[in-house]
């Protein structure tokens, strides 16, 4: 099955009972028994809901993976996978990381004994020097946020396996439209579907697809044993935000291309960061690793200060400014004062995000008036 055929049929059919073609919110807490334990497959609703097991099934397909895993949030499948870990462990991870991430890492898990080491990934030969004996997992997160570097994932893969280590990938920011980790031999890979996977922007939700079935087996445990598990009526969203998934990603790269293009065009404009233009010190590994380039694009004004960044914030009226990404809607934020604000300055500053960096979630609108946005809230400046 091809993947524009997975999105609408993988793991989904008529319902069994009635034959609704829509799979069916299962909105109960528990299922009758026939007689204690001869039951249907189905106990609990933590356990087990037959909403969660359809997306479970269709994301397993998306990611060509074998098993799918589904939380009540991105973060809570992050702590899912920490969670198979144990004191005294050590994680490898990207060093502009989500934030989210690097905060779960460092001050939830740091107090139970998982250490976690930050390096920059675009150069292998860091990854290679931070593993220790205590190393099981590496974590790595492409396109990066805000900066958008990309890694080489079958390289880091290569990596890991030689030493017995599990790579986990963070595929939020691409969508396994543009790029299946487990193909490139990652062990994991984790979705908040709260972005491009449910697109709408109307649902928290997180997931994990794996092809081995001891760590699906060790996954599902932790689901059902910890309890962040999503509520059928997510699930559904999520599963209708699918059914155009490859539609919606593929036409916001297509706005995001040419917004780009139009951003290097600009005389406000100081950089623009976007895989897919040659200068970009990724583009070589995402044309080989990526489906298209993806749908954010950051920028910095010439005029490098936060005043003219709010500036165009304030005047732009097709993008929201707004946390978060991947909804049909384009959103604009500015990660110094938002998304990474409780990174110091200083490092701030080291990794591009400068004063005047903004950075854009491309939506599906129409491309021109997105651009003629753009357009009259940088000719204010
Ligand atoms: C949003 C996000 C997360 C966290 O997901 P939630 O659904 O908000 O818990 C993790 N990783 C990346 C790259 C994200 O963008």
């Amino acid at each position: 099955m091809k993947f524009a055929t997975k999105t609408i049929h993988a793991g989904v059919s008529p319902d069994p009972s009635t034959g609704a073609v829509m799979t069916p919110i299962y909105q109960t807490s528990t299922y009758a028994q026939d007689g204690a334990g001869n039951h249907k497959g189905f106990e609990y609703a933590r356990t087990q809901n037959p909403t969660r097991n359809v997306l479970q099934n269709n994301l397993a397909a998306l990611e060509n993976g074998n098993y799918g895993i589904c939380f009540s949030s991105g973060l809570a499948a992050t702590s899912a996978v920490v969670q198979m870990l144990s004191s005294g462990d050590e994680i490898i991870a990207s060093d502009d990381l989500y934030g989210g991430t690097y905060r779960q890492f460092v001050r939830v898990f740091g107090r139970f004994g998982i250490k976690a080491k930050f390096v920059d990934m675009t150069n292998l030969e860091n990854v290679s020097q931070a593993i220790s004996e205590n190393t099981k997992l590496i974590w790595v997160e492409t396109p990066t946020n805000p900066t958008l570097n990309i890694v080489d994932i079958a390289a880091i893969c290569d990596i890991a396996r030689a030493k017995g280590i599990k790579t986990c990938v963070d595929n939020t920011f691409a969508s396994p439209y543009l790029q299946t980790p487990l193909d490139l031999g990652a062990d994991i890979v984790l979705h908040s579907a709260t972005k491009y996977l449910n697109g709408h922007s109307d649902v928290i939700h997180g997931a994990i697809v794996v092809k081995d079935k001891a760590i699906a087996d060790e996954l599902y445990f932790l689901q059902n044993a910890v309890g962040a598990v999503p509520a059928p009526q997510d699930c559904f969203l999520v599963l209708r935000g699918i059914k155009t998934l490859h539609l919606r990603v593929q036409r916001a790269c297509e706005n995001a291309e040419k917004v780009a293009e139009f951003l290097l065009t600009h005389d406000k404009i100081d950089k623009v960061y976007y895989p897919a233009f040659k200068s970009h010190k990724g583009h070589e590994i995402a044309k080989k690793q990526m489906r298209m380039f993806g749908a954010m694009v950051s920028f910095s004004l010439k005029t490098d200060t936060f005043e003219a960044a709010n500036q165009v914030l304030r005047k732009v009226e097709y993008f929201t400014c707004a946390e978060s990404l991947g909804g049909v809607e384009s959103l604009i934020g500015h990660p110094a004062t938002m998304t990474h604000a409780s990174i110091p300055k200083e490092q701030r500053h080291k990794n591009g995000i400068t004063d005047s960096f903004l950075r854009l979630s491309v939506g599906v609108e129409d491309v021109e008036d997105l651009i003629a946005d753009l357009k009259q809230a940088l000719d204010s400046l």
